[in-house]
């Protein structure tokens, strides 16, 4: 049986972080009802339609814990009685540290949740304000925690790097922070500043990172991260053995997904579509059509996000021919400059080669 990813979209923050340009606004416990409540219909539409085994099932934002326990179980339990979900599927719910401290850990186990995702971006409190976060470092110390005594045990923090006044010191700080509450996953993005973010207004007054002190980071970052066992499975993420995400490797590996919620995307059955940033257009079914997707391209440029990078045979099996010896050819001349690696099975990235990543791969595809 074919297997797929479901991704929830709760879109609620109490507060927007001027950085942000996810799908996120303010809400109250009317519309967390609400958008339940659509949420659950939402579900048994798309579970006529999708007959595949469920592996990995993702709760994001937003803020998702902002809604509480009892409404993301109501939306799983829906899932689960829905779909064919396999009984090792993996189920993560995204966490803010200041909601954490106040969920129902207990309930979210015993109703199928067995990962959490929180973010604490940095561990350090001047780091956290120039953020704008509103939560502390110890916040979410106290969310994993509490967490682990529920039994999820599975918990992954996220880190930034390249937040104003951050120094090699803080970032390896953040870092011992992250190991030192226990956490089996960590994923550690650098900062990028979006349009229509507050921080795009604001740019040129940031004390922002030029690109050698974040490439300076990143790859501190990596050395530190595999220095306290956490092996580097993707350009921004890291994880004790047995724990990479298996949802976002889903991703990478051109897998098939349904989102659900405004702003969620799909892949399934070879085409694209989502939701609209926007709550009544989600409320109102309205569902964009992105084309198809899928292809040869795209394989290439989303399985070398992955350290392990493009398996030849893999390749071959999916799409019944090789991968052209001109993209081969290419990569042999990005492998003599030390950014990628190369034998008769895969190519991949060297840590400096997913610093410049994106450009290489628009010159490979
Ligand atoms: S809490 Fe997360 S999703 Fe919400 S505004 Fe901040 S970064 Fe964005």
């Amino acid at each position: 049986m074919n297997t797929f990813g479901i991704y929830l979209h709760i879109p609620f923050c109490r507060k927007k972080c001027p950085y942000c340009d996810f799908y996120s606004k303010r809400g109250n416990e009317i519309e967390y009802e609400k958008y339940t409540a659509e949420t659950l219909k939402k579900i048994i539409s798309w579970s006529n339609l999708c007959n595949k085994k469920v592996t990995s099932i993702y709760f994001g934002g937003g803020t998702p814990s902002v809604v509480g326990a009892e409404r993301l179980c109501a939306m799983l339990d829906q899932i689960k009685k829905q779909f064919c979900v396999d009984e090792n599927a993996e189920v993560t719910c995204e966490v803010n540290p200041e909601s954490g401290k106040g969920l129902d850990f207990e309930l979210m186990r015993k109703t199928g949740f067995n990962r959490i995702s929180v973010g604490l971006q940095s561990a350090d409190e001047n780091e956290l304000k120039a953020l704008g976060r509103i939560h502390t470092a110890e916040e979410a110390r106290l969310t994993a925690k509490l967490a682990s005594q529920a039994g999820i045990n599975n918990i992954s923090f996220d880190l930034m790097m390249g937040i104003p006044f951050q120094t090699l010191e803080s970032l390896k700080y953040s870092i011992d922070f992250c190991a030192d509450c226990g956490v089996t996953h960590i994923s550690s993005y650098l900062l990028k500043i979006e349009k229509g973010t507050k921080f795009f207004t604001l740019k040129d007054k940031l004390p922002l990172s030029d690109d050698d002190i974040q490439a300076d980071l990143y790859l501190n970052a990596v050395d530190e991260l595999e220095r306290r066992g956490y092996a580097q499975y993707e350009i921004s993420n890291f994880a004790k053995p047995g724990y990479e995400g298996k949802h976002n490797i889903n991703y990478w590996k051109c897998g098939e997904y349904i989102g659900i919620g405004s702003s969620a995307h799909s892949f399934f059955d070879g085409k694209r579509f989502y939701y609209e940033r926007n709550i009544q257009d989600y409320y109102d079914r309205k569902i964009v059509d992105d084309g198809t997707g899928g292809d040869s391209r795209e394989y290439i440029m989303l399985s070398l996000r992955l350290k392990e990078g493009l398996v030849f045979s893999e390749f071959e099996r999916r799409y019944a021919f090789p991968v052209h010896p001109a993209t081969i050819q290419k990569i042999k001349n990005f492998a003599k400059h030390g950014f990628m690696e190369l034998d008769s099975e895969h190519a991949c990235f060297t840590k400096k080669g997913f610093l410049v990543s994106n450009s290489i791969i628009s010159e490979l595809i």
